[in-house]
């Protein structure tokens, strides 16, 4: 699948005008789908468009940046590339006898830093994710609930304790000392 140069400046699109200062973006990849696009010129294409997480336009993938996913993560398969980080960068390729400068997905997988997680407001330790719900939302939901962040093992103690509480004295408790 080639890409025309013209979509290369197609403002829907993330395109090299999108990278300020010739800095590298990181991007997190949302989903990547087939899509016909709409050329500057009209015309319509079939073209596989990458969105992301990211607040920014989605990119047109040409066949040397899926090459390049695939090859970053071992797998040809887009479904596979959902949360998948990339980034992008500016490089400067022969077209139509012209020097243009068009988007390249580069040849590393971007360093995520660490995340610190919240901490226990009990115990100390970190919150850590659960199935359906991250970190940031458990420390959120336990201190709504408890009035204090909690890591899962706390908070199931406090619901235990004020269950039986409740079962004692029949009334609801704070659970909160
Ligand atoms: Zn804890």
């Amino acid at each position: 699948m080639a890409t025309h140069w013209k979509k290369l400046t197609n403002p829907n699109y993330l395109g090299a005008y999108s990278i300020e200062n010739g800095q590298d973006l990181i991007l997190t990849i949302k989903y990547v789908n087939e899509e016909t696009v709409i050329g500057t010129d009209g015309k319509k294409d079939n073209c596989v468009v990458c969105h992301f997480v990211e607040n920014v336009k989605p990119m047109i993938l040409n066949s040397t940046n899926m090459k390049m996913i695939t090859k970053l993560y071992k797998t040809p398969y887009i479904e596979d590339w959902t949360g998948k980080k990339i980034q992008v960068g500016i490089e400067k390729i022969k077209a139509f006898g012209e020097v243009v400068e068009a988007l390249r997905i580069r040849k590393t997988i971007p360093q995520i830093q660490a995340k610190e997680l919240p901490k226990c407001e009990i115990c100390g330790n970190d919150i850590q994710p659960l199935s359906n719900m991250t970190a940031e939302q458990v420390a959120v939901y336990t201190k709504n609930k408890y009035g204090k962040q909690l890591c899962s093992a706390c908070a199931t103690k406090l619901a235990q304790k004020a269950t039986e509480q409740n079962d004692s004295e029949g009334e609801i408790s704070n659970a909160v000392d």
